[in-house]
């Protein structure tokens, strides 16, 4: 049995993740999770809400509310529509918790300790009003470029241009409105990855089994211009990680906290840190996970993400390992996506365009989102969604297929056996042929899904359903039946053990209707189909007693589709 650690990047706090976010990490890491469970093998699945930084404080003032409550709501909005999508993660944490912030004060002091740590004088803009600092987003004023009167300290949104703060006419703060702004000496905390820039080098250098896709942007980042450069750690706001060396103060940094790419990524530990409390264990639970000098050596950790994610953990997250010089277990596989766009364009939050989670759900089960999400994961490059084409992998993929073998089967079974599997007859040569075919299949779907090849792996088990669905109709008991209902009770034998099949080989895509299944055969449980041929020798027996289900997935309708359309169009 292995032991796999799957962790995925943490969705933002800040709302309602559209199902290009879903896509993007989540549901691919709760497949491969799935999958690996139903293999027998020890996985701990782990997922967070990034909570920290100025946007979060943006939206809980846009909100009205304290940014700890906002947070604190925001994040059981997150865990019910994960639950809505079957997302079967171990914990889902928070950024926030008392264990992330003690291991990122924890982190920072051994960063010191190894003088991975510089502290830098800076100036910055100070709002006396406010008696604080301003990040370059709080501060407002009129735009030099295009005259636009609310442009942002970092950017005008009217014309697009980079802005300094220093650049906008009539400075305010974006907080207040005061003009009482001056500018002052603040001191950060840089992590110097500069110098670990070699062992970086030598680390992704020994990931031989890694896609070129990872590896490019790691050693881009690495090599090109002046090379990986030093980085901020530290930040001037309330919300966060206050900045003390492990737990104590850190002179000069009173009242500053860690930037929230600093601490995010060691929530991955956290989390973990997280789960063993809530289960009620000791630390060794998730330290055996995490620790390579406490039982991990034999860990394999696969971090699953969007490709605009993949510098900070294949550079800033191992530099702060790394740097610690601690037994901490590093990443052994990235799986990173493209991007979803959204019916010839992109997803906006702001213009209300694209279908997001809660959305999603209020229209049509998971299952429905799930196959076809995965079924056209943005691996080798950015997939799009359409309604044409939803409606068609739903209806043709799901309905036709899946659907419609569950479906002849059991209510053929009915009218002629009853709700109960028939005796007699045997299998032959055409049952032969199909288990051969089958066996094959699982195989390289198997080895697909090891590999998180989502897609193929997605058109290997639907090969695997058309075969069910071709077998029957060439057996075509509904005629045998006439001549010879033994040879028929056999073939219909046959049918309803691949259905039981088909629910273990489809559980990690849709856990729902293989759930459905295992009820409509009054099974315990549907175990991984590791001997196809004695599974369904054994599973179903003559004289077991089953429910047909009702309609396992209903067509998506030409009306709903352009409603729907029509709906999550935006402005
Ligand atoms: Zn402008």
């Amino acid at each position: 049995m292995a032991r796999i650690l799957i962790t995925s990047a943490l969705p933002y706090i800040n709302g309602i993740k559209h199902l290009g976010t879903l896509i993007g990490s989540q549901l691919p890491a709760d497949l491969y999770a799935r999958y690996n469970r139903a293999k027998g093998n020890e996985v701990l699945f782990l997922c967070a809400t990034d909570e920290h930084g100025t946007p979060a404080e943006l939206a809980a003032a846009k909100a009205g509310k304290p940014v700890a409550e906002y947070c604190t709501e925001m994040h059981a909005t997150q865990s019910k529509l994960a639950e809505g999508f079957r997302l079967s993660f171990d914990h889902y944490g928070r950024s926030s918790s008392k264990q992330n912030r003690e291991l990122t004060q924890d982190f920072a002091a051994a960063l010191a300790e190894n003088g991975f740590i510089d502290e830098v004088s800076e100036k910055m803009v100070y709002s006396n009003a406010d008696s604080r600092f301003l990040p370059d987003r709080y501060i407002e004023g009129t735009c030099p470029n295009c005259g636009y009167d609310k442009a942002r300290g970092d950017q005008c949104e009217n014309c697009t241009k980079q802005l300094d703060p220093t650049d906008l006419i009539n400075p305010r703060s974006a907080i207040s409105g005061s003009t009482d702004l001056e500018v002052r000496e603040t001191k950060h905390l840089y992590l110097k990855q500069s110098a670990l820039k070699d062992d970086l080098d030598a680390w992704i250098d020994s990931k031989a089994d890694w896609p070129i896709l990872t590896t490019s942007i790691a050693k881009k980042w690495l090599h090109d211009g002046d090379g990986l450069q030093d980085r901020g750690i530290t930040r001037d706001l309330d919300w966060g990680v206050p900045v003390q060396k492990g737990r104590e103060p850190w002179p000069g940094m009173e009242g500053k906290v860690f930037y929230v790419w600093f601490d995010a990524p060691i929530e991955y530990i956290g989390c973990a840190a997280e789960w063993a409390e809530a289960k009620g264990l000791g630390d060794e639970a998730w330290q055996r996970w995490w620790r390579t000098d406490k039982g991990a050596e034999d860990v394999r950790y696969v971090q699953f993400m969007g490709k605009d994610n993949v510098p900070f953990h294949t550079l800033s997250f191992p530099a702060t390992i790394m740097g610690s010089r601690e037994p901490w277990k590093l990443v052994d596989y990235i799986k990173s996506f493209n991007y979803l766009n959204y019916d010839g364009g992109q997803f906006s939050t702001s213009q209300g365009r694209g279908v997001f989670m809660d959305a999603a759900l209020e229209i049509l089960p998971s299952d429905y989102w799930r196959w076809w999400l995965l079924s056209h994961a943005p691996e080798s490059s950015d997939s799009e969604f359409t309604w044409e084409n939803f409606q068609a992998g739903v209806n043709k993929d799901l309905a036709d297929v899946l659907g419609n073998f569950v479906s002849r089967v059991t209510k053929f079974c009915r009218s002629k056996f009853g709700e109960v599997v028939p005796d007699g007859g045997a299998w032959g040569e055409a049952e032969e042929a199909v288990l051969n075919d089958i066996e094959a299949r699982v195989k390289t779907y198997e080895a697909l899904m090891e590999a998180m090849e989502v897609r193929k792996a997605s058109q290997e088990l639907r090969a695997i359903w058309v075969a069910g669905n071709e077998y029957l109709q060439a057996a075509a008991p509904w005629s045998v039946f006439k001549t010879d209902p033994e040879a028929a009770a056999a073939q219909v034998r046959f049918a309803l053990n691949l259905a039981v099949i088909y629910a273990g080989l489809s559980s990690p895509f849709i856990p729902d209707a293989a759930e459905k299944l295992r009820e409509t055969f009054a099974l315990q449980v549907i175990d991984w189909p590791e001997d196809i041929r004695a599974a369904m020798a054994e599973t179903l027996k003559p004289g077991h007693a089953f429910a047909v289900p009702d309609v396992l997935f209903a067509k998506i309708t030409d009306d709903q589709r352009d409603e729907w359309q029509a709906r999550f169009a935006g402005q």
